[in-house]
């Protein structure tokens, strides 16, 4: 079948709620994608940063088949073999003391919503339904309705209404702006310690910093969305430690399997998860043993095979070589690790044009914000492979 075969199929039958480049993708390995007609491309996008660990990694892969053919879901009704141990290895790997498993990333901020908000009633003592979360404009943490009612993308709202009440939208990056929005019923500060789809922004250094302390002198939780920025995508485990804080509460999800399922977590102390009762809260997936297995393995590779160290170098490099381009459409290169974002200038009349040449030549980026191509390939990636596409880039960022 033709490559535009399969894309009228999409059309006539799905909902077109994406714009999708017209690549159709039947193989992937590593950093290189195929598609129907064996055209190979290397992946700058790496699935928003959920293929961390390269695609179809063997490891994780023989883990899935291993444990499909044993159980794969047996609801919370039940216990399973391999829940208690991701447990275990999440909190030895990161130093939280307790674990909440969900499945898609919305889904996990969801919970740490809901987790800050009751321990703002029965920890902080708020009165019942005036918990308030501050959260920072440009932000992105997924679909839900109670999640876009704190977007500030106009877009994402649309036709949606009417929204969740309780949320602040403070500027991304002003302490003091955090510290003005405080009243005695906030419950939590949740913020992306770097945008992603946002467009990669970093925010000023020290903000991090400033922002945690602002929220411990207020009694206030501090919750890091690190479902992007995390798991080595920022050239750390988690893109907080740049700045030496350790939040209350932090959420995964993307790469904590490898793009192999959606598995996502809250992770906290148990003065916060320890709010949740049993019935409190809950999901049929979230938790299983197919799950939990490949997020086992995904974590084990990621660290075994010093992915987040090759992030950190290799994102050096990768913005490096980018600063060598001459091209008078670029207005920013930024990022950490090889969470990169190079933003072009408004003249440039947009990244997707950029983005359509960049994959002729073999390259699948994505734009973000209308005038940000991300690179943001599997952290697998060689030096070698960054020349190649650094040869391609070049050419894409001279036209006119
Ligand atoms: C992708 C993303 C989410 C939502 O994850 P889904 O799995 O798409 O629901 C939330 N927060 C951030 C920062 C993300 O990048």
């Amino acid at each position: 079948m033709l490559s535009k075969e399969y894309i009228e199929l999409e059309e006539k039958y799905g909902a077109h709620n994406y714009h999708p480049l017209d690549v159709v993708i039947n193989k992937a390995e590593g950093v290189w994608v195929y598609d129907v007609d064996g055209k190979k491309y290397l992946d700058c996008l790496a699935a928003y940063s959920a293929v961390n660990q390269g695609h179809c990694h063997p490891r994780i892969v023989k883990a899935l088949k291993d444990q499909a053919e044993k159980v794969t879901l047996t609801s919370r009704a039940f216990r399973n073999d391999q829940l208690p141990f991701l447990y275990k290895e999440l909190c030895e790997l990161t130093g939280y003391q307790m674990v909440l498993p969900m499945n898609s990333g919305a889904e996990a901020v969801e919970t740490a919503l809901k987790a800050t908000r009751k321990w703002g009633y029965k920890v902080k003592g708020i009165k019942k339904n005036e918990a308030e979360i501050i959260t920072c404009s440009n932000n992105f943490a997924g679909r839900t309705i109670s999640i876009i009612s704190f977007t500030t993308v106009d877009q994402y709202k649309d036709g949606f209404g009417p929204f969740t009440p309780g949320f602040k939208i403070i500027p991304y990056g002003d302490s003091g702006a955090l510290e003005k929005a405080i009243t005695k019923n906030t419950a939590a500060f949740l913020v992306e310690p770097i945008q992603g789809e946002g467009g990669v922004i970093v925010p000023p250094d020290g903000y991090l910093k400033k922002a945690f302390d602002i929220c411990k002198k207020n009694n206030v939780l501090f919750i890091a969305d690190e479902i992007q920025s995390g798991l080595g995508r920022s050239g750390k485990l988690f893109a907080f430690e740049y700045e030496n804080i350790r939040p209350d509460v932090i959420i995964i999800g993307k790469a904590l399997s490898g793009g192999c399922y959606p598995v996502s977590a809250v992770l906290s102390s148990s003065e916060v998860l320890g709010v949740f009762n049993p019935g409190d809260h809950g999901s049929t997936f979230g938790g299983n043993p197919l799950a939990a297995a490949i997020a086992r393995e995904s974590i084990k590779v990621l660290i075994e095979e010093n992915l987040i160290e090759n992030s950190y170098k290799m994102g050096e490099y990768f913005r490096e070589r980018l600063r060598g381009i001459k091209s008078k459409h670029v207005k920013d290169i930024r990022g950490k690790g090889l969470f990169i974002g190079v933003e072009l200038k408004p003249e440039a009349n947009g990244a997707r044009r950029f983005c359509e040449a960049l994959m002729e030549k073999g390259i699948l980026c994505k734009e973000t914000h209308e005038n940000v191509i991300r690179f943001a390939p599997p952290l697998v990636i060689t030096k070698d492979e960054i020349d190649w596409a650094i040869l391609k880039i070049e050419q894409t960022l001279k036209m006119d």
